[in-house]
């Protein structure tokens, strides 16, 4: 890693500007609402497919609603109104002035105190509860702004949904050279999450290995890198070395929204190695628009940035094609 300090010169910090953040703690972060819809069985029903979740309580004539399906009923749609206040932007501009220009949703928090039934008219208002002491995070040093929605119907309080964000002042890397404005605006690449489970993953990358999890009680191989086996619940496990070639399982094209490391439209790929397992990476070789479904692609090892190696898939085949590693 190379992270070693934040850029801090244009962080104001302080007494004084704490002080008038802690003031915007108790108001009004969205005003009073209804919901669009009252509780319903088809959005219950939509909801359950989604996540997969079989429990017959949410349905039939006495079917309550998912209890963690509290957010969806205080949803507008793609083009309703946020009925967000002027205190909670006032509050994120006085961030961003300060040099806090970063967000990142952190965490939710629910509690619910009645359940819901189809026909329940919900409303709710959310309020800006609390925003932290500065804190230092991997990602940068900024303050956790924490808003509470209640969620009413009638004047029953349903249940509490908090909302955390992180404002922050991003992490720059130190010893930069001065170089031209494109490229010192251009982020860091997102670093891989290495934990103690995949870490020997990450290890064979370093050593341009390409290694799959193999349960060593029933063989069956598996990827991402996991403690236990998903076939017969083995803790035992060693390792083989992909052979490095695949397909091209799936696929997207990000356009939208721009991540800042990344310049899109690019081409992510699932990836089916021939041993059978899938893993998520770039496909390089072909422009993004020729991404195909069933493409045959070779593994490489690709350096970016200073230590940060990634497996990557070249597309095998098609030497026709315009070359392009976006
Ligand atoms: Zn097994």
């Amino acid at each position: 890693m190379s992270y070693e300090s934040v850029v801090s010169h244009e962080v104001k910090a302080g007494d004084e500007f704490e002080t008038r953040l802690k003031a915007y703690e108790g108001r009004r972060a969205a005003v009073a609402r209804a919901g669009r819809d009252p509780v319903n069985a088809p959005m219950i029903r939509h909801w359950c497919e989604a996540m997969g979740d079989t429990n017959p309580a949410y349905s039939g004539p006495d079917a309550i609603a998912p209890p963690t399906m509290l957010q969806a009923w205080t949803m507008s749609g793609l083009v309703g109104r946020t009925g967000r206040t002027h205190a909670y932007d006032d509050l994120l501009g006085l961030l961003d002035e300060a040099g806090f220009t970063s967000v990142v949703a952190t965490d939710c928090e629910q509690e619910y105190l009645r359940l819901l039934r189809p026909g329940d008219e919900i409303t709710f208002d959310s309020v800006i509860e609390s925003i932290s002491e500065k804190k230092t995070t991997k990602l940068g040093t900024g303050y956790f702004v924490t808003t509470r929605m209640d969620i009413r119907v009638g004047p029953d309080l349903a249940g509490t949904h908090r909302f955390r964000i992180l404002k922050y002042a991003p992490i720059r890397r130190t010893g930069q050279k001065p170089s031209p404005p494109d490229r010192r605006q251009t982020p860091a690449r997102p670093r891989p999450v290495v934990n103690r489970d995949n870490a020997g993953f990450w290890e064979g990358v370093e050593q341009h290995r390409l290694l799959v999890q193999r349960c060593t009680g029933c063989g069956t191989l598996r990827h991402p890198w996991l403690p236990g086996c998903n076939a017969c619940g083995g803790l035992d496990w060693d390792t083989v070395e992909a052979s490095g070639e695949g397909t091209v399982y799936s696929y997207v094209v990000m356009h939208h929204p721009p991540f800042p490391a990344f310049d899109p439209p690019y081409a992510v790929g699932l990836i089916e190695l021939a041993e059978g397992v899938r893993m998520i990476g770039n496909v390089l070789g072909v422009p993004h628009d020729k991404v195909r479904i069933g493409l045959p692609v070779r593994l490489e090892f690709r350096e970016y940035e200073e230590e940060l190696v990634l497996p990557v898939w070249r597309v095998q085949e098609v030497e026709e094609m315009q070359e392009s590693d976006t």
